[in-house]
């Protein structure tokens, strides 16, 4: 094994962007992978409920997330990520059938709001101002300090929006947190918000592509690899236990630890990191959507809120979705199907499908949890932490995700130069 190798461990976005930075700037990476296949929470799988293949979870990209916008096209991958031309999210409220289009217009100077046909229907101009305040919070203050939890903009806009990218009840959610949603979004205009979907999947998009580029690159992927313990001395981590393989560290060999928080505090001794998790449930059914459906359709009033199309299938998300974990499947289907048959108009028996609980999806978007997010680097020289849970300033999403992996790949191209040369 030649020295200054950077092993990355965890093969989910966090690691597979660290891992492509790093190779990209021509250091040898080792990237060691639990699991048998690589993208953790935002890959693709094959159902055979479906006899096809579906995403773990349904994701929405906002064309404002650079970092993620970046990574799919230095793999080749650009193109995979499709949505309108233009910032529109079409919503349905299923308690009263009403259904409505909030076009924001691409520049910075946010007219939009200043037009009924483009904003939140019910809302004046004046109701975003209150949106100002999330902008001089004070530390650690919650959304439902400074916003009011109810009223057409709160329940068409505000919410959804909010559940979506905080996967959290928006009353206790950060401010801090939804604050950076809206500053890297709403505040740059259209041009950031559009929703991009991976409509042949996340792995053609982000997985796939980036093991094939990695490859070219000379990197390493193993699978079938889990880190069960990471052996230290004062200074630096000098070994790293798989198990039935063990690495022992060079010199200037360095770690970057891309695994979920749980498993980094298991593995890194006084590690602090978010302990509150929250659901997301998709559903998913083996039916063609009807002809001019939306791609994603933002939905209230029922128990999904957001309905994707994809080619002959439909999926539902349902975000901060803990109280759905424990009901039976059956049942849940049950009542899914039922929300997306109103909203399509689709009758008959419900077609197959299939229900993905991912009961610790994202940790709880909560300013305690926020606060108990670790910087990348640690105590150790050669240690650094990527993941979404890390302290990325964003919610854990795809964007905050590949921003630590890049993070975490330039502080150990940063801190190399300072490491002893290899002997
Ligand atoms: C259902 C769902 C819907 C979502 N929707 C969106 C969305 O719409 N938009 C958005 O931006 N984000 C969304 N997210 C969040 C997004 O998927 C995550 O933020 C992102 O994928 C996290 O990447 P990560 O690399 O930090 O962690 P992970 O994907 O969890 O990667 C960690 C990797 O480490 C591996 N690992 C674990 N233990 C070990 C070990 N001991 N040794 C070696 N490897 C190990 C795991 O197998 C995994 O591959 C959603 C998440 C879920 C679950």
């Amino acid at each position: 094994m030649p020295d200054g190798v950077v092993h990355v461990v965890g093969a989910g976005l966090a690691g597979l962007a660290a891992a492509l930075s790093l190779a990209r700037r021509r250091r040898p990476v080792v990237v060691h992978e639990a699991a048998g296949q690589a993208g953790g929470r935002c890959r693709s799988y094959f159902d055979p409920a479906l006899g096809a293949a579906i995403d773990n979870g349904n994701h929405l990209v906002l064309s404002g997330n650079h970092a993620a916008l970046s990574f799919v096209e230095a793999v080749g991958a650009r193109d995979k990520l499709v949505g309108p031309r233009h910032a529109e999210f079409d919503f349905a409220d299923l308690a009263t059938g009403k259904r409505w289009r909030i076009s924001i217009n691409d520049g910075r100077l946010p007219w939009w709001i200043f037009d009924a046909g483009r904003r939140v229907p019910g809302t004046k101009p004046a109701d975003y101002a209150a949106l100002l305040r999330l902008f001089f919070a004070r530390p650690g203050a919650r959304v439902g300090d400074l916003v009011r939890l109810e009223g057409p903009l709160y329940e068409r806009f505000l919410q959804p929006l909010l559940v979506a990218a905080l996967n959290t009840d928006p009353a206790a959610a950060s401010a801090a947190l939804a604050r950076a949603v809206f500053r890297e979004t709403v505040l740059k205009g259209g041009k950031a918000c559009r929703p991009l979907v991976a409509a042949n999947g996340l792995s053609s998009a982000f997985v796939d592509p980036c093991l094939e580029t990695l490859a070219k690159l000379g990197a390493t992927v193993r699978f079938g690899q889990r880190l069960r313990a990471v052996e230290a001395n004062a200074t630096r981590i000098a070994r790293l236990d798989f198990g039935e393989r063990a690495v022992t560290l060079g010199p200037s060999d360095a770690v970057v630890l891309a695994v979920p928080a749980p498993v980094a505090t298991a593995l890194v001794p006084g590690l602090t990191a978010p302990t509150a998790f929250r659901a997301i449930v998709n559903g998913h059914f083996a039916v063609a959507p009807p002809a001019g459906r939306p791609p994603v359709l933002g939905v209230i009033g029922g128990t999904i809120e957001w309905l994707f199309s994809f080619e002959g299938r439909l999926s539902t998300t349902t975000s901060n979705a803990d109280r759905l974990c424990d009901m039976p499947r059956e049942d849940l289907a049950a009542a899914i199907w039922q929300d997306v048959s109103r909203l399509t108009g689709l009758q008959g028996p419900m077609p197959a499908w299939q229900i993905v609980r991912e009961r610790r999806a994202t940790f709880a978007g909560l300013p305690e949890e926020d606060a108990r997010r670790p910087r990348p680097q640690t105590q150790w020289d050669n240690l650094f932490l990527a993941g979404d849970w890390t302290a990325t300033g964003l919610p854990a999403t795809i964007e905050g995700a590949i921003r630590s992996g890049n993070r975490a790949a330039e502080l150990v191209l940063r801190t190399h130069s300072r490491l002893p040369p290899a002997p």
